[in-house]
């Protein structure tokens, strides 16, 4: 099954070195979900081939500029290209009336309904679900409500072994309590463990993704565990005054949190343009968490399965 994340954009607050503002989008067995918008996130959906369309649901992390920006536009072309599909957004409070007033003040008009849902950035909770996820807010700490975003697999039954209703004599109403995790006790009194059973159950993945943030452990039990984990780090240690200004991350910094959370691998971005290149960030970060990875516009992560994910 699919859980891919593409990167749109990797840059911090301005537009650098061909890098774009925040924006990524997740595939998740062929449902598409998109995470911040920043400026230029609609040329980016082209130069990598998103289909715009299947994206039903946006999730924006906080109001600054580099983080949705880009919607307006966004929003508008989807309009002028015939969008019917009902579109969720979900984002701390002031969202709607940013673009409702760009879309008054510019004559646009959108064809198609946008709900738009205020997230409560003090609170780690449960925006949206399906069939196949959950996702949850993540509480960050930044210079504005700012809100980071849990996306988990659901966990579904193991698959019973048929065999094992001759071997036992089990009967049938008694299937669906055992793939829900119940032993089994036979007529002469033998009791039949639960995973004897039952099929070793398919684990689920996850991807956090938290930025704008500065250090912030609180995040670190809700992180815990996930397969992969999003970090922004906009600056190295040798500009760590200038991050706790911004309250921003210092790759060190991500790299603990990832490393104190037991996270499966780091993918760090949101570089500041005084960096050309990524490395140093990268350097700082793996000195402290190995399995980091750097993200730059255009990469695709395959959220990994984990064994102590399941
Ligand atoms: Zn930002
Ligand atoms: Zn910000």
């Amino acid at each position: 099954m699919k859980f891919e994340v593409t990167i749109l954009g990797s840059a911090a607050a301005t537009p650098a070195y061909g890098r774009f503002p925040t924006s990524q989008v997740l595939n998740i067995q062929d449902y598409w979900y998109m995470i911040d918008c920043g400026e230029g996130t609609q040329m980016r959906l082209t130069d990598f081939h998103v289909p715009r369309n299947r994206i039903n649901h946006i999730f924006i992390s906080h109001l600054h500029g580099d983080h949705c920006f880009g919607l307006p536009g966004f929003l508008t072309s989807m309009s002028l290209n015939g969008r019917q599909e009902e579109l969720h957004i979900f984002s701390p409070a002031g969202l709607q009336e940013m673009i409702e007033t760009v879309l008054r003040i510019s004559a646009s008009h959108l064809v198609y309904t946008v709900h738009y849902h205020v997230i409560d950035t003090e609170k780690h909770e449960l925006l949206y679900e399906n069939s196949a996820l959950t996702v949850h807010s993540i509480p960050l700490k930044h210079a504005v409500p700012t809100s980071g975003f849990l996306f988990r697999e659901k966990t579904f039954l193991p698959n019973f072994i048929k065999e094992k209703i001759v071997e036992h004599e089990i009967p049938v109403a008694q299937i669906p309590l055992i793939k829900a995790g119940a032993d089994f006790l036979k007529a002469d009194g033998t009791l039949i463990p639960h995973h004897e059973m039952v099929y070793a159950p398919v684990p689920s993945r996850s991807y956090a993704f938290c930025s704008d943030t500065m250090y912030h452990e609180a995040i670190i039990p809700i992180i815990e565990n996930v397969s992969l984990l999003y970090h922004e780090t906009t600056f190295t240690e040798e500009f760590k005054e200038n991050a706790a200004w911004g309250m921003h991350s210092t790759a060190f910094q991500a790299a603990t949190i990832a490393q104190k959370a037991n996270v499966g691998e780091l993918i760090i971005g949101h570089y500041s343009a005084r960096f050309q290149d990524f490395q140093p960030l990268l350097a700082e970060a793996k000195r402290v968490f190995k399995n980091t990875s750097p993200s730059s516009d255009g990469s695709v992560f395959s959220v990994p399965y984990l064994k102590n994910n399941v």
